[in-house]
């Protein structure tokens, strides 16, 4: 643990074992279909790497990454793609693999978004959901662990790009949270 964590809040044997249980349920929901995992940079990185190695089914993967302003303290909440998809998801059974579903301001556009384009079908699948803090109905399809309104890191998250590497979810120590 390093000296900036006050709090483990999810342990590395806690995630494992729930993203097992996650890919199990995708793999069986998926079965036949021709699924394309939407992983969104840069906080979905690790839960998504763990994630496709324990889905059965054949898919093909594609990143975004979005920004989003106002999130939280206002009700406008703009987002911006970064980057976009390199492939058509036209047909596609598409699975957006998302770090945190927070306000929803990301989730809903990115839904909106990728609906747009046609494809098959579009679900969601986050590692955690803070559902205190929605301003936006919107329900992932699959989520890891509910959360209370604690600010985050590790597991891909970070506080001002630190952190991702943690192997588990935990919550910084005041001090920290200066850097
Ligand atoms: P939303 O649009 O749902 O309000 O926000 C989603 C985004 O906010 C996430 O993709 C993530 O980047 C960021 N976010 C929300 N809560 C946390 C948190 O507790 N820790 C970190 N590191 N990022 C968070």
């Amino acid at each position: 643990m390093t000296s900036d964590v006050k709090e483990v809040l999810i342990s590395e044997q806690q995630i494992a074992q729930k993203v097992r249980e996650l890919g199990e349920r995708i793999s069986a929901d998926y079965a036949g279909k021709d699924l394309m995992v939407v992983g969104i940079l840069k906080g979905a990185i690790i839960f998504l790497s763990d994630l496709v190695r324990s889905i059965s089914v054949p898919l093909k993967l594609d990143f975004m990454a979005v920004s989003s302003y106002g999130s939280g303290t206002t009700s406008s909440g703009a987002v911006r793609i970064l980057k976009d998809l390199e492939t058509s998801i036209e047909g596609k059974h598409v699975l957006i693999v998302e770090d945190i579903v927070d306000t929803g301001l990301t989730l809903r556009y990115l839904l909106e978004n990728l609906r747009s384009r046609g494809p098959a079908s579009v679900k969601t699948c986050t590692f955690l959901d803070k559902p205190t803090r929605r301003t936006i109905e919107v329900h992932p399809d699959y989520n890891g662990f509910e959360i209370p309104d604690y600010f985050v890191v590790g597991y891909g998250l970070d506080f001002n790009e630190h952190y991702r590497h943690l192997p588990y979810i935990a919550v910084l120590k005041p001090d920290a949270s200066q850097k």
